[in-house]
């Protein structure tokens, strides 16, 4: 059943190209108007038939759309949001399927004028594959599909999208988009991790750098054969390990509790 009269898709990899193949399967929208980045994309798009027209720019695919889905990588989503603001229609839904939520929340939200309803969102589907014919229809079936609204969001515009994406296939959970970004909803997703790894940027570098760190002190320490910065550095991690086992976070167990078949099969 129609939902919306016409989706803007900005994008038209495998999440977008997936959401366009699935809304008209489904009979979702009036119309869909597509554009992606390069020319090349555009054009595939155009032959692939898969949206009713195919615009050059992000600015001419939102005007009139009632809603609009970023399927772009997170860390254009803020450029592309100030580049629409001025031409969205008054009361689109503007959404996004980024992999980390609290980054796109903080680039885009500044842009979106008030008479707009941003919701975002992370259908948590992929496969390793990119690009307009790597889409189809049923990848978001039966997957999860987390909104983030932020507080003062209005409740129909997240009702309506909840509506859209149940009618994709998906299991929608709502939740803040600090809760979603902690939570490891899609652990072996490297889009995710990518995403999550350039959007905490400063976090992740000074972590490595402590651990780069650490590990050139234990290198210098056995070239040196320095018994004594062994010594130490083995205590510290021994009291670290107990501290996670003591917390619950862990098995105390040989080897973490890891089953070894092999090992455990009764001899001939
Ligand atoms: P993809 O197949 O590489 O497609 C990305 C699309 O974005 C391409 O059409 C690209 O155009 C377009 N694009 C890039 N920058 C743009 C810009 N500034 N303006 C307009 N279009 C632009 O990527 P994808 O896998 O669909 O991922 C897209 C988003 O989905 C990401 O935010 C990712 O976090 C999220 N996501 C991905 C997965 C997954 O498993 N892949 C899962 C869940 C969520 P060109 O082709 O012309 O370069």
């Amino acid at each position: 059943m129609k939902q919306f009269n016409r989706l803007a898709l900005i994008g038209f990899g495998l999440i977008g190209g997936s959401i366009a193949r699935a809304a008209r399967a489904q009979g979702l929208v009036g119309e869909i108007i597509a554009t992606a980045r390069s020319e090349q994309t555009r054009a595939r798009v155009s032959e692939l038939g898969l949206a009713d027209a195919v615009v050059k720019t992000n600015a001419e695919a939102v005007v009139g759309a009632d809603l609009v889905i970023l399927s772009i990588p997170v860390g254009a989503c803020g450029a592309v949001a100030q580049e629409i603001a001025p031409h969205l229609a008054q009361g689109a839904i503007v959404s996004d399927v980024g992999s980390v939520k609290g980054a796109i929340v903080r680039d885009m939200a500044p842009h979106l004028p008030p008479h707009a309803h941003f919701v975002p969102a992370h259908p948590v589907a992929g496969t390793e594959h990119s690009g307009p014919d790597s889409g189809f229809a049923e990848l978001f079936i039966n997957r999860w599909c987390i909104l983030t609204p932020s507080e003062g969001a209005d409740p129909e515009a997240v009702e309506r999208l909840r509506t859209f994406w149940a009618a994709l296939g998906a299991r929608v959970e709502i939740m803040t988009a600090e809760h979603h970004d902690l939570t490891r909803i899609a652990a072996s997703d490297p889009t995710m991790w990518r995403d999550v790894f350039l959007s905490n940027k400063e976090a992740v570098l000074e972590m490595l750098g402590t651990f780069n760190e650490d590990l050139s002190r234990l290198t210098r320490a056995i070239r040196r054969g320095d018994g004594e910065a062994l010594f130490e550095h083995f205590s510290r991690t021994r009291a670290i390990r107990r501290g996670i086992v003591e917390t619950g976070q862990d098995s105390a167990a040989p080897d973490f509790g890891r089953p070894h078949a092999h090992l455990d099969k009764p001899k001939d």
